[in-house]
């Protein structure tokens, strides 16, 4: 490892360089650097927050207990009950350095390292599910922080909307406030703050990982028990014999029992109703009206505006029950039909109002998700090997397992080593920035010794935990532990 002295040239007495980033901070005595991640302690820089060793002996969410060098006692530790995270490990620059911790663990009687770094990533960003019916926006609209452009939307999932936030292009392809204000927004997002994004040419939301969205202030509750073909699926048997016709309204597909496969099945007779739409099979339809805040997710406030004049000579007769309801039972209403086939509101029979709130009953409770997604190809693999693509090689053959901040990830297939993770799976305050501008997320890589042998791994820096306990690391000896598996 590189002692503190060699990395820390002194430039003036008073200040010391930090070289945990390429801004390479000059930092007085006593002050902290531009990210706020480390400080010039007595002439020493080290990283601010503690390193993060899981112990598996504490209860889950077990209050943080800090513990220092002096304090540790000397019991010998058991590899499989603790598990050295890359939070609070710091970082070297440039990569062909070794990473800050490399840790060597006796997992089931075989030897095996664990390499952390916290990785800066100018190559990152987030991938946002927003569980809602309401139209955010139009696809491919900006979406906007504080102002500035940070993402934009992508597709409309099922009952959810996705938004693809940060990218190297915001962070770095940009003005410097667009990149300043992506990475803020990213970091918030990551460390499971709310952010509140503007999206053009749609709404306002505020979204926070395992929060409900807000959208232009209002609280949404529920995520879709699905779309109006499928809802029709679901509970046209406990329609049958309550009322004559059913149409569930839904900006994507709008259902109706009487024409729909599952009212035929069961003998549900025609009604003549005329909705106003795109047919696209027997019972669902296509843009009944525009997407909007309203009934399933569409503008309308009037559902009756997506029907058409009823047809006496397919069934339609006065006194004809109606039932409209949306893909979360938020809206609903009942009609019959008056003696010139026009349908009349009337109060929804008490027989009827069960099934629309087993709609509700069924929707499940609307969240936002937040998935940190990073491309970890690039150099900081020098940090782990001194020969990069055998790493790579090794991950993708699945010989060497990435976590990021202890959890577990989604390795996209194709080249690099491109990781996804939701956020909600680290501990809090995981992430960190630095005015590059880029994020700094928590990295390990585990690897059998073996395999780390051949992949050309920096096996002078290998220590065991018992001695990051006793001695800590270049960056600092604090040490906090978190309960519960990692
Ligand atoms: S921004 Fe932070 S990590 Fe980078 S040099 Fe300054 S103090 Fe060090």
């Amino acid at each position: 490892m590189t002692s503190p002295d060699m990395s820390q040239k002194r430039v003036r007495s008073e200040k010391i360089r930090c070289d945990a980033c390429p801004v390479m901070c000059y930092i007085a005595e006593g002050k902290i650097g531009a990210c706020d991640r480390y400080a010039n302690q007595s002439g020493r820089i080290v990283r601010c927050d503690p390193l993060t060793i899981f112990d598996r002996r504490l209860e889950k969410g077990d209050e943080i207990k800090p513990f220092l060098a002096a304090e540790w006692d000397g019991e010998t530790v058991n590899d499989r009950d603790m598990v050295v995270s890359a939070i609070g490990a710091g970082t070297t620059y440039p990569d062909y350095k070794p990473a800050p911790f490399i840790v060597s663990r006796d997992i089931d009687g075989v030897d095996f390292v664990s390499v952390v770094t916290e990785a800066i990533f100018s190559y990152c960003g987030v991938k946002v599910k927003i569980d809602t019916d309401r139209h955010l926006g139009p696809e491919t609209a900006a979406v906007r922080s504080e102002g500035e452009c940070i993402g934009h939307v992508m597709t409309s999932e099922y009952g959810s909307q996705m938004l693809s936030l940060g990218g190297v292009d915001h962070l770095t392809g940009g003005s410097k406030a667009e990149g300043r204000k992506t990475c803020d927004a990213l970091l918030r997002l990551c460390n499971k703050e709310a952010v509140e994004l503007t999206i053009d040419g749609g709404s306002t939301v505020i979204v926070q990982a395992g929060q409900a969205p807000v959208v232009d202030g209002e609280k949404q509750e529920r995520m879709r028990v699905g779309c109006g073909s499928a809802a029709i699926g679901m509970f046209a048997s406990q329609w049958k014999g309550l009322v004559d016709e059913v149409v569930v309204v839904d900006d994507h597909i709008t259902g109706v029992v009487s024409e729909h496969q599952a009212g035929k099945i069961i003998d549900w007779p025609d009604t003549g109703i005329r909705i106003l739409g795109h047919r696209s099979t027997p019972g669902r339809y296509f843009r009944v009206a525009n997407p909007g805040l309203g009934w399933g997710g569409t503008d309308i406030e009037d559902p009756l505006s997506i029907l058409g004049t009823w047809r006496p000579e397919k069934g339609a007769t006065p006194g004809l029950r109606l039932l409209m309801v949306s893909t979360t039972g938020e809206h609903s209403a009942y009609f019959e039909l008056n003696d010139n086939l026009e349908p009349i509101a009337r109060a929804m029979p008490d027989a009827l109002q069960p099934s629309v709130d087993l709609i509700a009953e069924n929707c499940e409770p609307a969240l936002c998700t937040v998935l940190f997604m990073g491309g970890a190809g690039g150099s900081l693999r020098s940090g782990v090997t001194r020969n990069p693509i055998h790493l790579t090689r090794s991950v993708h053959a699945d010989r060497t397992r990435v976590t990021v901040g202890g959890a577990p990830v989604y390795i996209w297939p194709g080249g690099g080593i491109t990781v996804m993770v939701d956020v909600l799976d680290l501990p809090d305050g995981a992430f960190g920035s630095v005015p590059t501008p880029a994020l700094v997320a928590p990295l390990e890589f585990t690897i059998s010794t073996a395999e780390y042998m051949q992949l050309g791994g920096h096996l002078a820096s290998v220590r065991d935990l018992s001695d990051v306990l006793e001695t800590g690391g270049e960056y600092g000896d604090a040490v906090r532990t978190v309960g519960g598996d990692p």
